[in-house]
């Protein structure tokens, strides 16, 4: 299989093949025709899988372009994580005039405010951070489309369950959710089974 083939629009198949990426990894043919039909998708994979681009490129082709409403949203278990994903859908998601932002703990909230301002299409956040700014009613989520959760075992070992569950509450009873998670330890299984509708397992 190629990108073309898994349904990936040509001007992001064309940016991919500028990073010398041309062959989907197992994970990416897998979970990009599940994610753009709009499905719940869990997948097991490991840094290094590809994993970050098999959520990030339906992430972005299912982006309206045309809105300026926050429609992505993408949490991840560390600071560092959160920003690695940021550049990494910058990269994509320029050429598409998609607009992200990165909200992490540590970084100045006052700065993310006015930031938010500027209509991010996508968002990519450590869940404290994020659920501060909801609570702040800074960060809207009536808007959101899809909820990503990134290395979903680490955001639990790292105390962040609470937060997830606050911002899972949060998000519209529409939404689509895509979780990926090294291991599948009974918290994420029981996460998945609580909040997903007929998932596609990948790698499990
Ligand atoms: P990740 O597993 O998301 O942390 O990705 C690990 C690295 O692999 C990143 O530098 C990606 O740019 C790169 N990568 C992702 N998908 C592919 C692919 N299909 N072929 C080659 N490299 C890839």
């Amino acid at each position: 299989a190629n990108f073309q083939s898994l349904g990936v629009d040509a001007a992001l198949v064309s940016k991919l093949s500028e990073h010398g990426i041309n062959e989907p990894s197992p994970v990416q043919a897998e979970s990009i025709p599940a994610i753009l039909e709009g499905k719940d998708v869990i997948a097991q994979s490991q840094t290094g899988s590809g994993k970050t681009l098999a959520y990030l490129l339906p992430l972005l082709q299912n982006m309206d372009t045309d809105s300026r409403a926050t429609q992505k949203l993408i949490l991840a278990p560390t600071q560092e994580l959160a920003m690695q994903i940021v550049r990494e859908g910058q990269r994509y998601g320029e050429g598409l005039g998609i607009r992200v932002l990165g909200l992490i703990g540590g970084a100045a909230a006052k700065r993310q405010i006015e930031k938010l301002r500027e209509h991010p299409q996508l968002v990519v956040g450590t869940p404290g951070r994020v659920r501060e700014l909801i609570a702040l009613r800074k960060l809207k989520m009536h808007t959101v489309t899809t909820l990503v959760i990134d290395e979903v075992d680490q955001v639990f070992q790292l105390g962040g369950a609470a937060d997830v569950q606050h911002i899972l509450r949060s998000t519209m009873r529409e939404r689509q959710l895509v979780f990926l998670s090294a291991t599948m330890n009974d918290d994420t299984r029981a996460l998945s089974q609580q909040e997903m509708k007929n998932p596609v397992e990948v790698g499990i």
